[in-house]
Protein backbone atom coordinates (compact mmCIF):
# COMPACT_ATOMS: atom_id res chain seq x y z
CA UNK A 1 0.00 0.00 0.00
CA UNK A 2 1.05 3.61 -0.77
CA UNK A 3 0.75 5.34 2.55
CA UNK A 4 0.81 8.82 0.09
CA UNK A 5 -1.81 8.31 -2.00
CA UNK A 6 -4.85 7.09 1.05
CA UNK A 7 -4.04 8.71 3.62
CA UNK A 8 -6.39 11.92 4.12
CA UNK A 9 -8.88 13.41 6.33
CA UNK A 10 -12.35 13.04 6.22
CA UNK A 11 -13.05 15.71 3.30
CA UNK A 12 -15.66 18.55 3.27
CA UNK A 13 -17.75 20.00 5.53
CA UNK A 14 -20.25 17.43 6.82
CA UNK A 15 -21.32 15.20 9.66
CA UNK A 16 -18.16 13.41 9.77
CA UNK A 17 -15.76 15.49 8.20
CA UNK A 18 -12.31 16.14 9.79
CA UNK A 19 -13.71 20.00 9.56
CA UNK A 20 -16.15 19.03 11.96
CA UNK A 21 -14.28 17.14 14.07
CA UNK A 22 -11.42 18.78 15.04
CA UNK A 23 -11.76 19.88 18.55
CA UNK A 24 -8.98 17.86 20.29
CA UNK A 25 -6.42 19.21 17.43
CA UNK A 26 -7.87 22.57 17.87
CA UNK A 27 -7.68 22.60 21.71
CA UNK A 28 -4.21 21.68 20.91
CA UNK A 29 -3.37 23.87 18.77
CA UNK A 30 -4.30 26.88 21.21
CA UNK A 31 -2.21 25.68 24.22
CA UNK A 32 0.97 26.04 22.46
CA UNK A 33 0.33 30.28 21.06
CA UNK A 34 2.61 30.96 23.99
CA UNK A 35 5.43 28.88 23.06
CA UNK A 36 4.77 30.26 19.14
CA UNK A 37 5.21 33.61 20.40
CA UNK A 38 8.01 33.24 22.65
CA UNK A 39 9.47 31.17 19.35
CA UNK A 40 8.84 34.19 16.95
CA UNK A 41 9.90 36.87 19.54
CA UNK A 42 13.10 34.62 19.48
CA UNK A 43 13.45 34.56 15.38
CA UNK A 44 12.45 38.19 14.74
CA UNK A 45 14.90 39.63 17.75
CA UNK A 46 18.21 37.58 16.60
CA UNK A 47 17.62 36.93 12.69
CA UNK A 48 19.53 38.34 10.11
CA UNK A 49 16.69 38.20 6.97
CA UNK A 50 17.09 41.92 6.29
CA UNK A 51 17.82 40.89 2.67
CA UNK A 52 15.27 38.46 2.71
CA UNK A 53 12.41 39.43 0.05
CA UNK A 54 9.83 37.56 2.13
CA UNK A 55 9.35 35.60 4.82
CA UNK A 56 8.24 32.19 4.13
CA UNK A 57 6.57 30.55 6.46
CA UNK A 58 4.92 26.66 6.61
CA UNK A 59 1.92 24.63 8.35
CA UNK A 60 3.18 20.81 7.85
CA UNK A 61 0.41 18.65 7.74
CA UNK A 62 -2.21 21.51 7.81
CA UNK A 63 -5.21 19.25 6.98
CA UNK A 64 -8.54 21.33 5.97
CA UNK A 65 -10.84 23.01 8.36
CA UNK A 66 -10.57 25.95 10.02
CA UNK A 67 -7.41 24.65 12.72
CA UNK A 68 -5.13 25.57 9.44
CA UNK A 69 -6.88 29.19 9.28
CA UNK A 70 -6.30 29.58 12.90
CA UNK A 71 -2.69 29.06 12.60
CA UNK A 72 -2.01 31.17 9.74
CA UNK A 73 -3.91 34.16 11.68
CA UNK A 74 -2.07 33.91 14.93
CA UNK A 75 1.26 33.74 13.39
CA UNK A 76 0.53 36.68 11.18
CA UNK A 77 -0.65 38.52 13.65
CA UNK A 78 1.84 38.10 16.06
CA UNK A 79 4.33 38.89 13.53
CA UNK A 80 3.00 41.62 13.08
CA UNK A 81 2.39 43.00 16.61
CA UNK A 82 6.08 41.93 17.05
CA UNK A 83 7.35 44.23 14.14
CA UNK A 84 5.02 47.16 15.57
CA UNK A 85 8.01 48.16 18.03
CA UNK A 86 10.90 46.55 16.05
CA UNK A 87 13.23 47.36 13.69
CA UNK A 88 10.93 48.93 11.42
CA UNK A 89 11.55 45.75 8.40
CA UNK A 90 8.33 44.46 6.63
CA UNK A 91 9.07 41.80 4.41
CA UNK A 92 5.78 40.28 2.85
CA UNK A 93 5.03 37.12 4.43
CA UNK A 94 4.61 33.76 2.21
CA UNK A 95 2.36 31.44 4.13
CA UNK A 96 2.01 27.32 2.97
CA UNK A 97 -0.43 24.99 3.78
CA UNK A 98 1.09 21.62 3.51
CA UNK A 99 -0.75 18.40 3.52
CA UNK A 100 -0.37 14.96 1.25
CA UNK A 101 -2.03 15.18 -2.60
CA UNK A 102 -5.57 13.74 -1.26
CA UNK A 103 -6.20 16.00 1.49
CA UNK A 104 -9.38 18.18 0.78
CA UNK A 105 -7.68 21.11 -0.66
CA UNK A 106 -10.36 22.82 -2.19
CA UNK A 107 -12.25 22.99 0.94
CA UNK A 108 -9.50 24.79 2.47
CA UNK A 109 -9.48 27.25 -0.29
CA UNK A 110 -12.41 28.33 0.27
CA UNK A 111 -11.55 28.65 3.59
CA UNK A 112 -8.57 31.06 2.53
CA UNK A 113 -10.82 32.95 0.16
CA UNK A 114 -13.13 33.88 3.32
CA UNK A 115 -9.96 34.45 5.55
CA UNK A 116 -8.12 37.11 3.01
CA UNK A 117 -11.72 38.92 2.46
CA UNK A 118 -12.16 39.03 6.48
CA UNK A 119 -8.51 40.43 6.36
CA UNK A 120 -9.47 42.67 3.87
CA UNK A 121 -12.79 43.83 5.16
CA UNK A 122 -11.42 44.73 8.73
CA UNK A 123 -8.84 47.18 6.34
CA UNK A 124 -5.71 44.70 7.95
CA UNK A 125 -2.39 45.95 6.40
CA UNK A 126 -0.34 42.29 6.62
CA UNK A 127 0.83 41.21 3.68
CA UNK A 128 0.07 37.34 3.88
CA UNK A 129 0.07 35.23 0.49
CA UNK A 130 -1.37 32.08 1.17
CA UNK A 131 -0.68 29.11 -1.07
CA UNK A 132 -1.27 25.55 -0.53
CA UNK A 133 1.56 22.59 -1.13
CA UNK A 134 1.19 19.41 -1.78
CA UNK A 135 3.46 16.94 -0.65
CA UNK A 136 4.55 14.68 1.62
CA UNK A 137 7.02 16.31 4.72
CA UNK A 138 9.17 13.48 4.47
CA UNK A 139 10.15 14.75 1.37
CA UNK A 140 11.78 18.11 0.23
CA UNK A 141 8.94 20.82 -0.31
CA UNK A 142 11.46 24.09 -0.12
CA UNK A 143 14.24 25.51 -2.02
CA UNK A 144 17.36 25.22 -0.16
CA UNK A 145 17.60 27.89 2.70
CA UNK A 146 14.61 29.46 2.45
CA UNK A 147 11.91 28.54 5.22
CA UNK A 148 11.88 31.00 8.36
CA UNK A 149 8.98 28.90 10.16
CA UNK A 150 7.94 25.93 10.12
CA UNK A 151 4.76 24.67 12.52
CA UNK A 152 3.21 21.36 12.42
CA UNK A 153 0.72 19.99 15.20
CA UNK A 154 -0.81 16.64 15.42
CA UNK A 155 0.41 15.25 12.01
CA UNK A 156 4.21 14.14 12.77
CA UNK A 157 2.78 10.63 14.79
CA UNK A 158 1.89 10.00 10.90
CA UNK A 159 4.73 7.40 9.70
CA UNK A 160 5.84 7.54 6.25
CA UNK A 161 4.33 3.67 6.00
CA UNK A 162 3.61 0.89 7.74
CA UNK A 163 6.67 -0.57 9.39
CA UNK A 164 7.65 -3.92 7.34
CA UNK A 165 6.85 -7.11 8.82
CA UNK A 166 3.97 -6.47 11.20
CA UNK A 167 1.25 -7.85 9.12
CA UNK A 168 2.54 -11.03 10.42
CA UNK A 169 3.93 -10.19 14.21
CA UNK A 170 0.57 -7.84 15.05
CA UNK A 171 -2.48 -10.36 14.33
CA UNK A 172 -5.42 -8.74 15.85
CA UNK A 173 -4.08 -5.59 17.32
CA UNK A 174 -4.01 -2.57 14.75
CA UNK A 175 -1.45 -0.65 16.82
CA UNK A 176 0.97 -1.50 19.49
CA UNK A 177 -0.68 -3.36 22.30
CA UNK A 178 0.00 -3.86 25.96
CA UNK A 179 0.35 -7.54 24.49
CA UNK A 180 2.54 -6.87 21.32
CA UNK A 181 5.79 -8.85 20.93
CA UNK A 182 8.86 -7.08 20.81
CA UNK A 183 9.26 -7.34 17.20
CA UNK A 184 6.09 -5.06 17.18
CA UNK A 185 6.98 -2.65 19.04
CA UNK A 186 10.59 -2.33 17.78
CA UNK A 187 9.53 -2.21 14.25
CA UNK A 188 7.05 1.01 15.08
CA UNK A 189 10.34 2.95 16.72
CA UNK A 190 12.51 2.17 14.15
CA UNK A 191 10.21 3.15 11.22
CA UNK A 192 9.19 6.62 13.68
CA UNK A 193 12.92 6.98 14.30
CA UNK A 194 14.43 6.92 10.45
CA UNK A 195 11.24 9.24 9.30
CA UNK A 196 11.41 11.64 11.93
CA UNK A 197 15.45 12.08 10.96
CA UNK A 198 14.52 12.02 7.54
CA UNK A 199 12.04 14.81 8.43
CA UNK A 200 15.04 16.67 10.14
CA UNK A 201 17.48 16.50 8.01
CA UNK A 202 15.16 17.92 5.19
CA UNK A 203 14.22 20.55 6.70
CA UNK A 204 17.71 21.50 7.82
CA UNK A 205 18.44 21.74 4.50
CA UNK A 206 15.36 24.20 3.84
CA UNK A 207 15.14 26.40 6.61
CA UNK A 208 17.63 29.77 6.44
CA UNK A 209 20.01 30.26 9.22
CA UNK A 210 18.18 31.73 11.99
CA UNK A 211 15.51 29.30 11.29
CA UNK A 212 12.53 28.11 13.75
CA UNK A 213 10.33 25.34 14.02
CA UNK A 214 7.79 24.41 16.77
CA UNK A 215 6.13 21.09 16.52
CA UNK A 216 3.37 19.78 18.49
CA UNK A 217 3.48 15.94 19.02
CA UNK A 218 0.77 13.42 20.23
CA UNK A 219 3.43 11.38 22.80
CA UNK A 220 3.41 8.82 25.06
CA UNK A 221 4.11 9.98 28.47
CA UNK A 222 6.23 6.90 29.64
CA UNK A 223 8.92 5.49 28.25
CA UNK A 224 6.96 1.87 27.86
CA UNK A 225 6.12 1.85 24.55
CA UNK A 226 2.74 -0.71 25.07
CA UNK A 227 1.68 1.01 27.59
CA UNK A 228 -2.09 0.89 28.14
CA UNK A 229 -3.31 4.52 28.42
CA UNK A 230 -1.29 5.88 25.32
CA UNK A 231 -2.60 2.93 23.21
CA UNK A 232 -6.41 2.21 24.29
CA UNK A 233 -8.21 4.40 21.56
CA UNK A 234 -6.76 2.19 18.94
CA UNK A 235 -6.67 -1.04 21.11
CA UNK A 236 -10.59 -0.62 21.97
CA UNK A 237 -11.05 0.47 18.09
CA UNK A 238 -8.86 -3.43 16.98
CA UNK A 239 -11.51 -4.99 19.11
CA UNK A 240 -14.63 -3.21 17.77
CA UNK A 241 -13.37 -4.78 14.84
CA UNK A 242 -12.74 -8.24 15.83
CA UNK A 243 -16.17 -8.50 17.29
CA UNK A 244 -17.33 -7.60 13.70
CA UNK A 245 -15.07 -10.26 12.22
CA UNK A 246 -16.39 -12.99 14.92
CA UNK A 247 -20.21 -11.46 13.28
CA UNK A 248 -18.88 -12.63 10.01
CA UNK A 249 -19.04 -8.74 8.50
CA UNK A 250 -15.23 -8.12 8.31
CA UNK A 251 -12.69 -10.79 7.04
CA UNK A 252 -10.05 -12.13 9.61
CA UNK A 253 -7.04 -11.95 7.24
CA UNK A 254 -7.98 -8.01 6.40
CA UNK A 255 -8.07 -7.28 10.26
CA UNK A 256 -4.78 -8.97 10.61
CA UNK A 257 -3.03 -7.22 7.83
CA UNK A 258 -3.80 -4.10 9.17
CA UNK A 259 -2.27 -1.75 11.47
CA UNK A 260 -1.67 1.98 11.65
CA UNK A 261 0.97 3.74 10.65
CA UNK A 262 1.03 5.98 13.35
CA UNK A 263 3.34 6.13 16.45
CA UNK A 264 3.21 7.90 19.68
CA UNK A 265 6.68 8.57 20.75
CA UNK A 266 8.12 9.38 24.47
CA UNK A 267 10.15 13.11 25.45
CA UNK A 268 13.28 11.28 25.50
CA UNK A 269 13.03 9.42 21.80
CA UNK A 270 12.22 12.66 20.40
CA UNK A 271 15.10 14.27 21.85
CA UNK A 272 17.59 11.76 21.42
CA UNK A 273 16.71 11.74 17.93
CA UNK A 274 16.68 15.59 17.31
CA UNK A 275 20.01 15.61 19.09
CA UNK A 276 21.28 12.62 16.75
CA UNK A 277 20.54 13.95 13.46
CA UNK A 278 22.23 17.08 14.81
CA UNK A 279 20.09 19.89 12.62
CA UNK A 280 18.62 21.48 15.53
CA UNK A 281 18.64 22.88 18.79
CA UNK A 282 15.89 22.67 21.15
CA UNK A 283 15.23 26.05 23.00
CA UNK A 284 12.08 24.88 24.78
CA UNK A 285 9.76 21.85 25.59
CA UNK A 286 6.67 22.27 27.13
CA UNK A 287 4.04 18.90 27.76
CA UNK A 288 0.20 19.12 28.30
CA UNK A 289 -2.43 17.09 28.80
CA UNK A 290 -5.79 17.12 26.28
CA UNK A 291 -8.40 15.48 27.40
CA UNK A 292 -9.52 12.49 24.66
CA UNK A 293 -12.97 14.10 24.39
CA UNK A 294 -12.48 17.39 24.43
CA UNK A 295 -14.43 20.15 23.14
CA UNK A 296 -14.17 23.70 22.53
CA UNK A 297 -18.03 24.69 22.85
CA UNK A 298 -18.99 22.35 25.74
CA UNK A 299 -15.98 21.79 27.99
CA UNK A 300 -17.44 23.33 31.41
CA UNK A 301 -21.18 20.62 31.10
CA UNK A 302 -20.90 17.73 33.44
CA UNK A 303 -19.66 14.39 32.42
CA UNK A 304 -21.77 12.18 30.14
CA UNK A 305 -20.52 8.44 28.50
CA UNK A 306 -22.27 8.97 25.52
CA UNK A 307 -21.78 12.08 24.40
CA UNK A 308 -18.05 11.90 25.69
CA UNK A 309 -18.26 8.53 23.91
CA UNK A 310 -19.62 10.15 20.29
CA UNK A 311 -16.85 13.14 20.76
CA UNK A 312 -14.37 10.79 20.83
CA UNK A 313 -15.61 8.11 18.67
CA UNK A 314 -16.41 11.03 15.65
CA UNK A 315 -13.29 12.59 16.52
CA UNK A 316 -11.26 8.62 15.22
CA UNK A 317 -13.33 8.26 12.60
CA UNK A 318 -12.70 11.63 11.30
CA UNK A 319 -8.71 10.27 11.04
CA UNK A 320 -9.60 6.54 10.30
CA UNK A 321 -12.27 6.55 7.99
CA UNK A 322 -10.53 6.76 4.61
CA UNK A 323 -7.92 4.17 5.76
CA UNK A 324 -10.46 1.75 7.06
CA UNK A 325 -12.02 2.03 3.45
CA UNK A 326 -9.19 1.76 1.77
CA UNK A 327 -7.98 -1.49 3.48
CA UNK A 328 -11.30 -3.35 4.49
CA UNK A 329 -12.85 -2.18 0.81
CA UNK A 330 -17.23 -2.27 0.26
CA UNK A 331 -17.62 -4.69 3.62
CA UNK A 332 -17.02 -2.35 6.12
CA UNK A 333 -20.04 -0.25 7.26
CA UNK A 334 -18.09 2.85 8.79
CA UNK A 335 -21.29 3.84 10.18
CA UNK A 336 -22.18 0.43 11.95
CA UNK A 337 -18.36 0.42 13.08
CA UNK A 338 -18.17 3.64 15.05
CA UNK A 339 -21.93 3.40 16.67
CA UNK A 340 -20.40 0.12 18.23
CA UNK A 341 -16.93 1.96 18.75
CA UNK A 342 -18.34 4.93 20.73
CA UNK A 343 -20.34 3.04 23.44
CA UNK A 344 -17.00 0.93 23.91
CA UNK A 345 -14.75 3.60 24.36
CA UNK A 346 -17.36 6.04 26.34
CA UNK A 347 -17.33 2.68 28.76
CA UNK A 348 -13.79 3.06 29.11
CA UNK A 349 -13.73 6.51 29.54
CA UNK A 350 -15.76 6.75 31.36
CA UNK A 351 -13.79 4.84 34.15
CA UNK A 352 -10.16 6.15 32.94
CA UNK A 353 -11.05 9.93 31.98
CA UNK A 354 -7.54 9.61 29.82
CA UNK A 355 -5.92 12.60 28.02
CA UNK A 356 -3.83 12.47 25.00
CA UNK A 357 0.30 13.29 26.43
CA UNK A 358 1.30 16.23 24.26
CA UNK A 359 4.68 17.54 23.40
CA UNK A 360 5.67 20.82 21.58
CA UNK A 361 8.55 21.42 20.82
CA UNK A 362 10.55 24.86 19.89
CA UNK A 363 13.93 24.89 17.83
CA UNK A 364 16.19 26.57 15.83
CA UNK A 365 18.28 25.02 13.36
CA UNK A 366 21.96 25.09 14.46
N1 LIG B 1 -2.43 20.22 11.81
C1 LIG B 1 -3.83 19.94 11.65
C2 LIG B 1 -4.10 18.57 11.09
C3 LIG B 1 -3.73 17.38 11.91
S1 LIG B 1 -4.28 15.89 11.16
C4 LIG B 1 -4.57 20.14 12.94
O1 LIG B 1 -3.92 20.23 13.97
O2 LIG B 1 -5.79 20.20 12.91
C5 LIG B 1 -2.77 15.29 10.48
C6 LIG B 1 -2.53 15.75 9.06
O3 LIG B 1 -1.21 15.36 8.70
C7 LIG B 1 -3.47 15.06 8.06
O4 LIG B 1 -4.13 16.01 7.29
C8 LIG B 1 -2.54 14.20 7.22
O5 LIG B 1 -2.93 14.07 5.86
C9 LIG B 1 -1.23 14.97 7.35
N2 LIG B 1 -0.06 14.16 7.04
C10 LIG B 1 0.23 12.92 7.47
N3 LIG B 1 1.38 12.49 6.92
C11 LIG B 1 1.83 13.50 6.13
C12 LIG B 1 2.97 13.66 5.30
N4 LIG B 1 3.88 12.69 5.18
N5 LIG B 1 3.14 14.82 4.64
C13 LIG B 1 2.23 15.83 4.77
N6 LIG B 1 1.11 15.72 5.54
C14 LIG B 1 0.92 14.58 6.22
Amino acid sequence: MVLQKILHMNSGNGETSYANNSSFQNVTISKTWDLVDETLRNMLENGDFADDHCLNLVDLGCASGPNALSVVSHVTDTIQELRKNGDGTSQEIQFFLNDLPNNDFNSLFKLVEIFNKGKEVCGSRSRCSIYGLPGSFYSRLFPRKTLHFAYSSCSLHWLSQVPYGLESENEENIYIAVDSPSEVLDAYAEQYKRDLFTFLSLRGEEMVPGGHMVLTFIGRRVEDRSSKDDCAHLAILAQTLLDMVTQGLLKKDDLHSFNVPIYMPCQQEIESIISQQGSFKIKKIVTFPVRWDVNKDTDESPFDKTRSGNLISDCVRAFMEPMLVSHFGELIDCNVLFERYSVKIGEYFSKERTSHHMLAISMTIQ
